[in-house]
Parts: structure tokens; C-alpha cells; sequence
């Protein structure tokens, strides 16, 4: 990343070079505005923008297919959509053949039926293995999955301001071992974890990996087929851009069709579903992980992103989220590690996802003064701020903006409070 001071020019510029250069800029105009009372979207990560396309597509399935073909639309297409979006979203964003992703639920539920259906998948392995930094959500469920099988818990130690290595997971894979679930781009530190070294690792003690690919679905690149993953799941309203409570994808490789049961067993998948006969027989293949009804109007959203996922190409979205992190950690050690301020990220952009955090002790109350000012990042206990850069709708100079916002929060947090201000 060039700096400024070389040749001159200074950081407003350097920020309007690059948006300038940037092959993606005209991608930005696809989403709908941002409301006047935001300044800078640093929050894609949590919760992407909307594209105007799928605010379109909504109002459309509305009168279109919901109001106008009712209980018919089920036999036109939408009882196929949950295996028809996800092998899309296969291809698009996940490095997976047809066949072995589906669409439902959320991440959680999804979390839940894999691991379930993994460890107890007729093995007498006796341990999970989730690192320590891992999402609530990951380490809560499999902390119900272990007390509901009696099984053991064994947490990787992460740094959490790094993440989880192929040696860490070497030294703690063994015989014992009936799963091993990590993120794929750590919650807070963005860390990328070296997912083919680490699914080899897992298999080298002969146990299945599941990834939780939440933070890097639709920022980075993801091979599935490819890394020999057993096992995947993810959300679809941060990158992905599918809205608040989007569903999610699972992914499980073909040749775990035959043995794995996911645990809830509803009619969607089953076999015959409309035959509603006395027993449960499952659907073939990745059709089985469905429970109940498949949330079709909360997927059309998904599919305005899938559309621009397809032209765009990923390896351009990631070549984009690499200059924009750089970028705001190049601002970090300008204008934040002076004022006490610490990246608590990976410093090589190998290993760092779409979004970086920053910390200091009094974060949370600079937070709350960013978002007054109408500059969204988050904030991430214990003392971090998080800022998620979704390449597709944020520019440099937005990334400007709210850096220097944070900057000069951070410096006022150090002069007693202002008075009132009304
Ligand atoms: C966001 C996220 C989730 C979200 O789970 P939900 O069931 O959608 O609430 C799960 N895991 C990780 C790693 C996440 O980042």
C-alpha cells in the first residue's frame, strides 16, 4: 500500500487514487442507497447492504409469485429451490460440485444437525475439538451437542488476536477425535485460517472437519471440493448480502451422503414428502438436511447476490477486500497506533479476511459516539471495534471517512468529557 508522503499527496487522495483505479467502483451504484443519516458502512460484514436488484426481486416474488400463483408456486419451482440456489451458491462462492449444498434454515440449526449427524455418524471417538475464539453460537451448540452425547469438549487456545494454525490443530487431532468445527475467517481478529492444511491435519487423525464459513463467504475465496472439506455452513445476510434472518447453506461432500443423518427429522426431507406416510425415510443427498418448509421468500434476496457474485467473480471481490483492509490498516498506524490504539488483526493479507479490529480499553463509548455521528462499524467484546469492508458496495473513501471519524473520537476520549451539546 503506497503512502502518503511519497510524491506528495495525502491520505484524501491517495483514497481517491484508489477508488479511482478500483475495476469494481461502478459495482456500488447496484446497491440501494445509504440513508442521509449515514455517513460510512463499515458493518457488511455483519449485516450487508441491500442490492437495489433484490429490493426489486422482493416486490416482485411478492405479486408475482406469492399473491398470484398462492399454493401453486410450491409445484413451479419454490419445492426445489433450497437445493437449486444452493448448488448456485456451490459454484459462485463455495468451490462445490452440485448436489452438496442446500439452503435453510440458520447457520445455528444448520451447525447443530451437521455436528450432530458427524458424531454420530457410528463412531466411538469420544472428543470435539472447536478453538476457544470460535462464535458463541459454534461453541454453544456443540457445548449442547456434547451434553446431550456425553461427549468431551477440547478448545484450541486461540490468540484471539490471530487464529487457529494447521500445528495447533496437529497437536490436538488424535484417535479421540470424532470432529473438529472452525471458522474459516475468525469474528474478530479476521484471521484466515489455512483451511486445506488444516482439513488435511483433521484427516490425518481420521477425523471430518467442519468449516463454518460465516465471515468468508462472499469475501474470499473458498474451495470446499477442493480442500477435501467434509463439512460446511454459513450465513447468508453478511456478504452475501441476503438480509436481516437470510437463511443459511450446509454443505456435506458427496461421498458423506450415504452415512450421515442429520437429527430433526421433519417431512420437507423426507423422500416423499406429500406421500405423508406412517415413517421417516430420508431424501437422497443434501435434500435430507431440510426439516420443515423452506423460508422461499427470505431467499430472494440471495439470489440479486448470486446474479452479481456470478459477473463480478469472487477473485475480484478478494482482490478489492486485500487493498481495502491494507488501506485501513495503513490509517491504523498513521493515525490510531499513536493514540494507543492496537490492530488486533494479521498484518499479512494472506491470512486476513474482509474486516480487521481495532482495540482500546475504551471502545465501547467511542462506538457509541461513531454510530451518533452516523459512522457504523461494531463493537466486539471486550474492547474491540470492528470494521468489515464488503468489497462490492464500500469504497476507499468510505473507509476514509470513517477512520478519521474513529481518530478523532479516540483523541477527544483522551480530554474530559464535552459538556452538553443538546
Ligand atoms: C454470524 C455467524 C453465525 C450466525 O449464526 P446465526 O444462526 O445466523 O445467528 C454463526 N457462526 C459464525 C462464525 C458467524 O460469524
Amino acid at each position: 500500500m503506497a503512502r502518503p508522503g511519497e510524491g506528495g499527496q495525502d491520505w484524501a487522495t491517495l483514497a481517491a487514487s484508489l477508488d479511482a483505479s478500483d475495476p469494481l467502483a461502478a459495482v456500488r451504484e447496484l446497491f440501494a442507497p445509504l440513508g442521509p443519516d449515514v455517513v460510512a458502512y463499515l458493518d457488511g460484514n455483519s449485516l450487508g447492504r441491500p442490492l437495489t436488484a433484490a429490493l426489486t426481486r422482493l416486490s416482485e416474488f411478492a405479486s408475482e409469485q406469492w399473491q398470484g400463483r398462492l399454493i401453486r408456486g410450491w409445484s413451479e419451482g419454490w419445492m426445489d429451490w433450497p437445493t437449486t440456489i444452493g448448488d448456485r451458491l456451490g459454484r459462485v462462492a463455495l468451490g462445490a460440485g452440485p448436489g452438496q449444498v442446500v439452503v435453510a434454515d440458520s447457520t445455528s440449526v444448520l451447525l447443530y444437525k451437521l455436528a450432530r449427524a458427524a458424531v454420530d455418524a457410528g463412531s466411538t471417538r469420544r472428543t470435539v475439538v472447536v478453538d476457544s475464539d470460535n462464535f458463541p453460537t459454534d461453541r454453544y451448540i456443540l457445548e449442547g451437542i456434547a451434553a446431550e452425547r456425553g461427549l468431551r469438549l477440547a478448545a484450541i487456545d486461540t490468540d484471539p488476536d490471530a487464529g487457529v494454525t494447521p500445528s495447533q490443530v496437529e497437536a490436538i487431532a488424535d484417535g479421540d477425535t470424532a470432529l473438529v468445527v472452525l471458522s474459516h475467517v475468525a469474528y474478530r481478529s479476521g484471521w484466515m485460517a489455512d483451511a486445506a492444511a488444516i482439513t488435511e491435519a483433521c484427516h490425518r487423525a481420521g477425523a471430518p472437519v467442519l468449516w463454518d464459513l460465516s465471515h468468508s463467504v462472499g469475501a474470499v475465496p473458498i474451495h470446499l471440493d477442493a480442500w477435501g472439506a467434509d463439512l460446511a455452513v454459513g450465513c447468508s445476510y453478511k456478504y452475501l448480502n441476503g438480509g436481516p434472518g437470510a437463511p443459511a447453506f450446509a454443505y456435506v461432500r458427496a461421498e458423506h451422503h450415504q452415512h450421515l443423518r442429520q437429527p430433526i427429522w421433519g417431512w420437507m426431507g423426507h423422500d416423499e414428502p406429500f406421500a405423508m406416510g406412517p415413517g421417516y425415510r430420508p431424501a437422497s443427498g443434501v435434500r435430507s438436511l431440510i426439516s420443515g418448509t423452506p423460508p422461499i421468500t427470505a431467499m430472494v434476496p440471495l439470489l440479486a447476490s448470486i446474479d452479481l457474485l456470478e459477473r463480478i467473480g469472487i477473485d475480484a471481490v478478494r482482490a478489492k477486500s486485500e487493498r481495502l483492509t491494507a488501506f485501513a490498516v495503513a490509517l491504523h498506524d498513521a493515525w490510531l497506533a499513536p493514540l494507543g490504539v492496537r490492530l488486533a488483526s494479521p498484518r499479512h493479507p494472506d491470512r486476513r479476511g474482509g474486516h480487521i479490529t481495532v482495540r482500546r480499553d475504551d471502545f465501547e463509548a467511542v462506538n457509541q459516539r461513531l454510530w451518533a455521528r452516523g459512522v457504523l462499524p461494531d463493537f466486539r467484546h471486550p474492547d474491540g471495534i470492528r470494521l468489515g469492508m464488503a468489497p462490492p458496495s464500500t469504497s476507499f473513501a468510505e473507509v476514509l471517512t470513517a477512520m478519521a471519524a474513529l481518530r478523532d473520537e479516540a483523541a477527544s476520549a483522551a480530554v474530559p468529557p464535552h459538556g452538553a451539546t443538546g
